[in-house]
This record gives C-alpha cells, structure tokens and sequence, in this order.
C-alpha cells in the first residue's frame, strides 16, 4: 500500500497531459481496424463498409467535477452524456449509443438516483442516442460517473486534431467563458451558505451562465450544418480545457501556429459584466475557463463563403506557420504568446 506516495514522484508534477503522455508512451497500435488511437477527442475504428466508429470516455468525479450541493442530480445526468457526445462530435461524428458506469456511496438514496437517471434519459432523448449498458458498483466516497459514447462517420468525413494547415481560418461555435463564471457563483454561494445557512443562495437571476454549467448542451447543431453544406474542418476539437489550452492541442498536433484576435472572441455580454464583478478581465475566462462545450475548427479558405451562413458560429483567427506560434492580437493592439492555463485536475480543491 505504501507504494501509492513516499519518495515517488507526485502526479502534480507531471500535470494531466503529462501524465497521459508519459502512460501512453510505446503504446502501438496492432490491428489496422485503429485507424486512431490515444490523442484525439475520440478513437476511430473501422468497421469494414466504409464507416467508422468514434469512440471516447469521460469520467466525472465528485468534489473535482462536480459538487452535490450546487449540481442538481439531473442536471449532472444530463452533462454526464453531453460531455460526452461533445468529444463525438468533435471528430465531425454522430453519437448513436452510450454506456454509463456509476459508482456510488451509501449516501445517495435510490430516489438520487432515479434523479440522476432522470437527466440521462433526458440528454439521450434529446441527442437521440441509445443508452446500451454500463455497470454499477459502491464507492467509499461519493459518486463517479464514466460514460463511454460511441458515433458514426463516414471515413472522408472525420475531423482530427491534427489537420489544420496554414492559411486555414480558425472558427468557434457558441459563446465562450459563461460556464467558468457559473461555478465561480455556485462556488461564491456555497462559501456563504457554510459560513451562514440562513442566507438564502443570491443567483442575481444569471440562469443563463449557471446553466452553461449546470446542463451544457453539445453541438449537434453544427455537425448538421457541416453535413448539409459539404464542409469538413480541417481540424476540429472541442472546448472542454479552455480556448488557450484546446487550441494548443490543436496547434501541436498539426504542427501549426495561430493568429487569434482577441476583439472577435465571442463572449456574452451577461458574462463580460460578471467577470468584471468578479474583477477578471472577461477575455482571461473565455480562454482559460473551460468547460464551453463549443467546437473550436479550422476550415479551408474555399469554404469561408459557405461557413458565413453558419448560425453561431465565429471567425476569430487563422492557422500560421508553427514557427509564428500561437499569438493573440489583442484589442489594444498588442500582440501576446498565448499560455494555456487550463485546469491541473490533480491540484487539490
Ligand atoms: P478530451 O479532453 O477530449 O476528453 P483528454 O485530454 O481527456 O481528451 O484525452 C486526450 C487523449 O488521451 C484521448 O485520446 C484519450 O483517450 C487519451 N487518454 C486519456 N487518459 C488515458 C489513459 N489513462 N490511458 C490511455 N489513454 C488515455
Ligand atoms: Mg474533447
């Protein structure tokens, strides 16, 4: 048991993506049916009639992803898939099927969990996808939630991380920021509800930003609008870590730079005020704050016509030379290397 931590090295160290890479390290594929393994937002699997399978998992962790006394059970269903279906469409795939692991404490009361099943049901409904199996087992402490989503693309059709080329022109669905600034309230309000359970919680009527994340929605919509218009990303992944750090992903593996400019991020107005409420510059949590949801994708110069029709959807830079970097013109007139400040999900709360 003494092996876990004494004078080994701490998984902090590494960082998540450290750590996945040092893991991953020698892992070769053997079957040519991988067309791609670890290091996409989902892997892809040949199935032999010119389709192919996405196929990612996500695991949601009470106290690092999710707390039970702001995150209502069925909100938590619901984005326990979503998150999920996120990564499928991500590589320009639709979902088809899920499965759902849990593991439980003896805290939580059949009827929690008739609520939390509520919101799976619900967000498998709405994405139209079937729930096909999972597994149940108890925890020692709170809740965990794996889910595994499975989708279908056509092989010409599948958006990797690793095809942005110069030239190519960097958009982003939805608006960014809005769920990092919905747990900073949820947090805010959980400290005053401890120091004091008489107050009651002050949600100052945002039920937009604690939506974005409390119950994040996938973009569907975006795929749909790919597929009717002929249109496949070079390049496509989604924002769960934050505009700065996903983009990174993006750069490094198509071995590109990127121009953003930072006056076309799209971020709402409802969230620009609450940032500056919580004395954050509003640019800072729409590209570190993660967890949006939104598709962030390169398209083809010849496509840019076509992509204008998109609804939601936003031109904010274009791929350079990877030499160039990854730079953020700045409405000021700056120009800053951009850092990625993502979450360190081993940092302890
Ligand atoms: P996303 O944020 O899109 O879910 P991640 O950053 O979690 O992607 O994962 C990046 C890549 O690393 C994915 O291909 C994922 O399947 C892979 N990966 C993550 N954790 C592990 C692990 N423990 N073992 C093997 N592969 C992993
Ligand atoms: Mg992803």
């Amino acid at each position: 048991m003494d092996n876990i931590k004494t004078d080994f090295t701490d998984v902090n160290t590494l960082g998540e993506f450290g750590l996945i890479d040092r893991l991953t390290t020698g892992i070769e594929n053997k079957h040519s049916s991988t067309i791609k393994g670890i290091g996409d937002d989902a892997a892809i699997i040949a199935t032999g009639d010119n389709q192919c399978l996405a196929i990612s998992t996500d695991m949601l962790v009470e106290g690092i992803h999710f707390d039970p006394m702001y995150s209502p059970l069925k909100h938590l269903g619901y984005k326990s898939i979503v998150v999920n279906l996120s990564d499928i469409y991500a590589m320009n795939a639709e979902p088809k099927q899920v499965t759902v692991s849990i593991a439980l404490s003896s805290k939580y009361s059949v009827e929690a969990m008739d609520e939390l099943y509520a919101g799976i049901k619900e967000a498998c409904r709405i994405y139209n996808v079937d729930l096909i199996g999972g597994d149940t087992t108890s925890s020692t402490k709170g809740m965990i939630i794996s889910v595994t989503a499975i989708g279908e693309v056509s092989p010409k059709e599948i958006a990797y991380r690793s095809g942005a080329k110069v030239g190519n022109i960097i958009c982003v669905t939805g608006d960014l920021g809005a769920a990092y600034l919905g747990l900073q309230i949820l947090e805010r309000e959980k400290q005053i509800y401890m120091s004091n359970p008489g107050v009651q919680p002050d949600l100052e009527q945002q039920k937009y930003i604690l939506e974005r994340q409390l119950k994040p929605e996938a973009r569907k919509d975006a795929i749909k609008f790919f597929k009717r218009n002929n249109i496949v990303p070079t390049s496509m992944i989604d924002l769960s870590d934050g505009l700065a750090s996903d983009l990174m992903h993006i750069c490094k593996a198509s071995g590109v730079g990127a121009y953003l400019e930072e006056g076309k991020i799209p971020i709402k107005q409802e969230a620009q005020l609450m940032a500056i409420k919580f004395q954050m510059d509003p640019i800072t949590t729409a590209l570190n704050g993660g967890e949006d949801y939104e598709l962030l994708f390169t398209i083809d110069e010849k496509d840019l016509e076509r992509i204008r029709y998109m609804p939601d959807v936003y031109i904010i830079g274009e791929v350079t030379d990877k030499k160039d970097g990854i730079k953020l013109h700045t409405t000021g007139g700056n120009i800053h290397s951009l850092k990625a400040q993502g979450w360190n999900h081993f940092e302890e709360k």
